[in-house]
């Protein structure tokens, strides 16, 4: 292991940080109150660059490393994780398979507009009836002449009500034999006959960014729009991007984490109980102390995990412990935030609620802690 941040690396997280304290904090009582985040804002991190860090320049992008990326999320989930979840899928999931297996024409009509801000990407892959097991879905993909027709119901699509343009997963070898190597990923666009977002899902947390079901009818896609160009590629090209969005969901964490200490911080520094500051009971402090050993080995595994990315070695094991241990530091974090603020852990007007309400969005996607520890269990060899 031999890894460490550079000089540039604590410069960019320094400009991110403060363009989150600037711009994005100020915003989030507005943003949370009406549900959604701000168009404007979203716009204004594509002319920063930010959703071009990891693509190269040809299309717009910084070809900055996973590091830098990792710090991005970061910090931005320090800020305010709706738009930190939008901004992961823009820049990742929702952009990465026109990159990697699109046309030239798709990403310069798609994803050189995307890394400005100007067109929004997102990933369909999850159904009604299969989250975890992605081999269970049931959206079919025929081949028809010179194209594909889809059918099918997608849920808990991130960003869906904005997107241009949506990666789906669809089978096109429906043999419950195939499993995962009958799945595809389709491009489908904004405005393609048979394509509707068909409810809104109302959720606890990360509530500006907003989830909902969508529906394909005969959704008629040209042959290029298969990404890869070839059957049963898809799901092999989506387990390649798993890593990634697994030390990145770690960094979100780590960032919420962090956020959820310093606040409950401040708070016991100031609020007396008793005739003392709470945070002089040791009580109270053995929990930053949990708190801090907790953020400090998130840190250790997700900036390893995305070094390891960039080394291009192996981290199956790495990548799921990241995710699994940053996203539970969270999740446990924003929990004694609410506990250190007494009452006001649960008053809307304090921070700590949507801290705990936005840390469970973390749990889910990328696979959930129960699965990240079968693939931990697995990668040892059980
Ligand atoms: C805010 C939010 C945004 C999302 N955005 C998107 C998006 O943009 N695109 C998209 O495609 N999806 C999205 N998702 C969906 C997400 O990817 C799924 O929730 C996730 O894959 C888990 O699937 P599920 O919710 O159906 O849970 P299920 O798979 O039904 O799991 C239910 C429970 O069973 C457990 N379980 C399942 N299988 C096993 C097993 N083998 N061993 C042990 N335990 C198991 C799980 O851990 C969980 O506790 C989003 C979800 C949320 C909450």
């Amino acid at each position: 292991m031999d890894f460490q941040l550079s000089p540039q690396h604590e410069i960019f997280r320094r400009t991110v940080a403060e363009f989150v304290e600037k711009q994005v904090m100020p915003r989030v009582p507005e943003m949370e109150a009406r549900g959604e985040w701000d168009a404007a804002l979203f716009k204004r991190m594509g002319e920063l660059g930010y959703f071009g860090l990891r693509y190269p320049e040809k299309y717009g992008g910084a070809g900055a490393d996973s590091v830098m990326f990792a710090i991005f999320l970061e910090e931005m989930a320090r800020g305010y994780m709706s738009l930190a979840a939008a901004a992961m899928m823009q820049c990742l999931m929702g952009t990465n398979f026109i990159f990697r297996f699109g046309t030239e024409a798709q990403r310069e009509r798609l994803l050189a507009p995307a890394i400005r801000g100007e067109k929004i990407g997102t990933i369909a892959m999850t159904e009604p009836g299969a989250g975890s097991d992605l081999g269970a879905i049931t959206t079919r993909a025929v081949r028809e002449g010179d194209g594909y027709i889809l059918d099918g119901t997608k849920t808990w699509i991130t960003s869906a009500t904005r997107a241009d343009f949506f990666t789906v997963a669809a089978k096109t070898n429906p043999d419950p034999k195939a499993g995962f190597r009958g799945i595809d990923m389709f491009l489908v666009e904004k405005g393609t006959p048979g394509l509707a977002v068909s409810k809104k899902i109302p959720k606890v947390g990360v509530v500006a960014s907003e989830t909902s079901e969508i529906t394909l009818k005969q959704v008629r896609v040209p042959a290029e729009n298969l990404f890869g160009g070839k059957e049963g590629f898809g799901f092999a090209a989506l387990r390649e991007m798993l890593n990634e969005i697994r030390v990145m969901t770690g960094a979100l964490g780590l960032g919420l984490a962090r956020a959820a200490r310093d606040e409950s911080m401040q708070y016991a520094q100031q609020r007396v109980a008793f005739g003392r500051k709470i945070g002089e009971f040791q009580a109270i402090q053995h929990k930053f102390a949990d708190m801090e050993t907790e953020i400090e080995l998130s840190r250790l595994m997700v900036y390893y995990g995305a070094w390891l990315i960039d080394q291009k070695l192996p981290c199956n094991k790495e990548a799921a412990i990241a995710k699994l241990y940053a996203t539970e530091a969270a999740v446990k974090a924003a929990d004694e935030a609410t506990r250190i603020f007494g009452a006001y852990g649960m008053a809307m007007e304090m921070t700590p609620q949507r801290f705990f309400r936005d840390a469970r969005f973390l749990l889910y996607g990328g696979g959930t802690s129960e699965i990240l520890r079968n693939i931990i269990a697995k990668e040892m060899g059980m």
